[in-house]
Parts: C-alpha cells; sequence; structure tokens
C-alpha cells in the first residue's frame, strides 16, 4: 500500500480523532463504538463520542532500534517509544528530535506530525505522528520547524538598541 492511500484509509490516525465514552469517561484511541469499561456494553452504544487527543503525554516505555527496517536505513539508530496520553489511551510513535541516549521512562512528548519517509515492509511505524520532547522538558527546541514562541519569552535585547 503506498503512503498516499495509507493516509486517506486512515485519516483518523493522523489527526489523534479518539472516542469517548459518555457514560465512564474513559477514552479510546482508536475510536471505538462501544466501550468494553462499562459493565454492560449495551450501556455506551451511542454515548460513544468523538473525542480529539491533545497529543501530550509521557514514555512508559521504550526500545532503541539499530537495526532499521525496509526504508527506513537513513534514521537508525531511533526511539519506538509507548507513550501513554494524559487522556489515558497509549500509543506507540517514535520519539523524535532528541538523542536516543537521552530518551528515559517519564520524558514528557508531545505528538507532532512528521511526513513519513517510506513504507517500511516491516511496518515499525504505523502512524503519522511521532513524539518530540515537550518544551517545558526544558530542552532547547529542534532546529527543524517553526519556532513556538514560549509563553514565558522575554523581549529579546538587541546591543545598542536604546533602552
Ligand atoms: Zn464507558
Amino acid at each position: 500500500m503506498s503512503i498516499a492511500r495509507f493516509w486517506r484509509e486512515t485519516p483518523r490516525r493522523y489527526n489523534l480523532g479518539g472516542s469517548k465514552c459518555s457514560v465512564c469517561g474513559t477514552v479510546y484511541f482508536p475510536p471505538r463504538t462501544v466501550c468494553p469499561e462499562c459493565t454492560s456494553h449495551r450501556q455506551s452504544i451511542g454515548k460513544m463520542t468523538p473525542f480529539h487527543l491533545s497529543g501530550d503525554g509521557e514514555v512508559v516505555s521504550f526500545t532503541v532500534v539499530h537495526e532499521a527496517a525496509e526504508g527506513f536505513e537513513m534514521q537508525v539508530p531511533y526511539v519506538v517509544a509507548l507513550v501513554r496520553t494524559v487522556e489515558g489511551p497509549i500509543l506507540t510513535g517514535q520519539i523524535v528530535d532528541i538523542e536516543p541516549k537521552d530518551v528515559a521512562i517519564g520524558l514528557r512528548v508531545r505528538a507532532t506530525f512528521r511526513k513519513l519517509r517510506e513504507e517500511g515492509k516491516a511496518g515499525v511505524i504505523h502512524y503519522g505522528y511521532k513524539f518530540a520532547p515537550s518544551e517545558d522538558e526544558g530542552r532547547p527546541s529542534a532546529p527543524r520547524g517553526p519556532a513556538v514562541p514560549a509563553p514565558t519569552a522575554e523581549p529579546t535585547k538587541t546591543p545598542g538598541t536604546p533602552a
């Protein structure tokens, strides 16, 4: 399957759209039509509502991959982690913008949408999102992509400019 076709058929994975049970409040990703958490599945029928995950979470488990799947030779070593989102669902994704040796359990990350290089035969990376360290982790921002101004950023001081 081509990447283009993959995207067309799995848009929900791209926008982190899940579902939430309005009976017990459990969030699911990918979305479910009934809630297995409720004592009777019938309780949740028709009460599952669309819910978009924030993409924020923390690493609960990870693996450093040294042997690339076909199509990912340029990326080794890379880290694939299980990320528990703040909403509850645990997602699998690649951790980017950080050295593999710096990845640790508990690292706060945020989903970032990245174009996949190619579809690997082994299917190591299934989703269009990857995870990068959250900005509140205190790490320098990634060199790539547009800079996101921090809410507490101080005005830039320019030498020679009258105060
Ligand atoms: Zn429920």
